[in-house]
């Protein structure tokens, strides 16, 4: 029986479902997020202060505020983080969630997820690894 979210190898696309259904090593989860208070750089990237003001990202400093401290990006000179669900926040709020909550090594950890959607940063890096696929190919589906 196909399975619609079954993995095709020669595809770069990966959905939420695609992930949400992998069966994941529950140690090896625990061990990437013992291991870093960060999640794995491969789960989000860095939009620099000075890309904020490109035009490129006009729209992010006009009406986006970061839904963790609620500033407008204009409001500040921080860097952004964006993850593969292209949910946005300032790094510094995004990173300090992880250091306030819980233990350090609980998968759970509010930045090991998405704040908006909940996507698991680990889980997403633990899936291109088990997949190897390079997350600058990736094209991220988020359902
Ligand atoms: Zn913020
Ligand atoms: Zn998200």
């Amino acid at each position: 029986m196909q399975v619609f979210s079954e993995r095709d190898p020669n595809s770069n696309v990966v959905t939420r479902s695609q992930i949400d259904s992998h069966n994941f090593n529950q140690e090896t989860l625990s061990q990437i997020a013992e291991s870093s208070i960060v999640p794995p750089d491969d789960s989000y990237k860095i939009i620099t202060t000075t890309e904020l003001e490109s035009p490129e990202h006009e729209e992010l400093l006009n009406q986006d505020v970061c839904l963790i401290c609620f500033e407008a990006y204009s409001d500040s000179h921080d860097n952004l983080v964006e993850l593969p669900c292209a949910h946005k926040f300032h790094y510094k709020c995004f990173i300090k969630t992880g250091r306030a909550n819980g233990h350090r090594n609980d998968v759970e950890r509010p930045n090991m997820k998405c704040c908006t959607c909940q996507l698991s940063l680990i889980q997403y890096h633990q899936y291109l690894v088990d997949y190897n696929l390079d997350h600058k190919q990736v094209e991220f589906v988020n359902k």
